[in-house]
């Protein structure tokens, strides 16, 4: 009955929703600059039609946030400070997990959230004991310190609960190690454990959830047999969060920014288009769910990513539609190959120039990152894409935001913003 009047309730106040969200859904795209979600909107248009079809990107946008860290890091983040930042609302050097310059642990909105009754979780492409979904359930001074992480994820104790309930992303090498082994230990305090992301289907809704698929990060989206996979890691999180109380999750696009690292357009486009899909399905949670907040950011942009490049005035993102797999694994099967041209044709979607058929064919079966390399350069070449950095920029960053509270996240906001706003709006003073 107590369900039924609830959906009653929030059917009727639909005109006068609260503005104090019971769940919070805080979705990061490591690494996604402005470029990113630009590229994603031509590489996504139907070019049958004359117009410029909006994505999911445009629909939800509500401004921009700076991505500075502390002083002592200048003015280009790391995906540490960055989620510290987002997480905690407090500035601090590179590299740090939830801590502050003088290393001293700062509250994050998960932690709070779980001190105050909430479910918590994270759903993530990395290792779940990467900088980004570190920065919301661990503290150490330094990102590095993976093995010490996982081990807090188990260790410590938030409300005397678990920090997270649900967890799902990589990290085999991190949680099952000789000196210790972690799925056991969640297995034996009653967690439920997957290792692959078919199961996620058959898992019980009411018990805690531990789901690792990779050794470190997840496979490309474009090299897995589900190319939604965040979006199934996403929903799956979702149901077995709600309840009563509320929830607050962490989603992260971690390889936006890997594939910023490795200027690699092909693999940036199979990761957007797994946010994508992912954000879509949010937009319509929260239409279903109007007591629910999604908020979309990047803490950094990655690779100085750009649309048009050598002075040319086009960017043809068509070149990178119909690719068979990432890159990556383009160039692994290139390698082994006799017969290249024609097996690059037929996995890149497009037939090859002369020019390119040579680079392809001088693909030799030694040096893998020349492999890569040799791939990435046409796809460049190909769509005139541009990279300034293996690194990070210091650009803002996009910011999306649907749901109840989600106007306090409009215009030109500093990225501890967004962690001020969700403590205010999960009712701290
Ligand atoms: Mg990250
Ligand atoms: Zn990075």
């Amino acid at each position: 009955m107590k369900f039924v009047s609830t959906v009653l309730l929030s059917t009727i106040c639909m005109g006068a929703i609260a503005q104090e969200p019971k769940n919070v859904i805080m979705v990061v795209g490591d690494g996604m600059g402005p470029a990113y979600t630009t590229a994603y909107r031509y590489f996504s248009d139907d070019r049958n039609t004359p117009e410029v079809e909006r994505t999911v990107f445009d629909r939800l946008m509500v401004g921009m946030a700076s991505t500075y860290p502390a002083p002592v890091s200048g003015y280009v983040t790391d995906s540490a400070a960055g989620a510290t930042a987002l997480s905690s609302g407090i500035k601090t050097y590179n590299g740090a997990i939830a801590v502050d310059v003088d290393k001293e642990p700062v509250k994050t909105v998960l932690e709070w959230a779980k001190e105050h009754g909430m479910k918590t979780g994270v759903a993530v492409t990395s290792q779940i004991n990467h900088a980004t979904p570190a920065g919301y359930s661990a503290h150490n001074e330094s990102r590095k310190n993976y093995n010490e992480i996982a081990d807090s994820y188990f260790d410590r104790k938030v409300a005397n609960d678990f920090v997270l309930d649900v967890m799902l992303g990589g990290g085999w090498q991190y949680f099952k190690r000789d000196d210790r082994n972690l799925i056991a230990e969640f297995t034996a305090a009653g967690y439920e454990y997957v290792d692959n992301i078919a199961a996620l289907k058959d898992t019980d809704e009411t018990k805690p959830l531990l789901g690792l698929f990779a050794d470190q990060g997840l496979n490309w989206a474009l090299d897995m047999p589900d190319k939604q996979r965040l979006q199934t890691l996403t929903e799956t999180a979702v149901k077995h969060l709600e309840n009563d109380k509320g929830f607050f999750l962490l989603v992260e696009a971690s390889q936006v920014d890997w594939a910023g690292h490795s200027n690699d357009v092909g693999a940036a486009m199979g990761e957007m288009q797994d946010l994508a899909s992912t954000m879509t399905w949010l937009e319509e949670y929260v239409d279903t769910h109007p007591d629910t907040l999604v908020v979309l950011t990047a803490d950094h942009s990655t690779g100085g990513f750009t649309i048009g490049a050598n002075t040319v005035y086009k960017w043809e993102p068509q070149w990178v539609q119909n690719l068979k797999a990432s890159p990556f694994s383009i160039a692994k099967q290139l390698m082994k190959a006799k017969d290249k041209a024609p097996l690059a044709s037929d996995l890149l979607g497009f037939t090859l120039t002369g020019e390119e058929k040579s680079a392809i064919e001088s693909i030799d079966t030694e040096d893998e990152e020349v492999a890569y390399q040799t791939v990435k350069t046409l796809l460049d070449l190909r769509t005139n894409t541009g990279w300034t950095t293996g690194g990070h920029t210091g650009v803002d960053v996009p910011v999306f935001a649907k749901g109840p509270g989600s106007d306090k996240f409009r215009g030109s906001i500093n990225n501890t913003q967004v962690a001020d706003n969700i403590f205010t709006l999960l009712g701290r003073e």
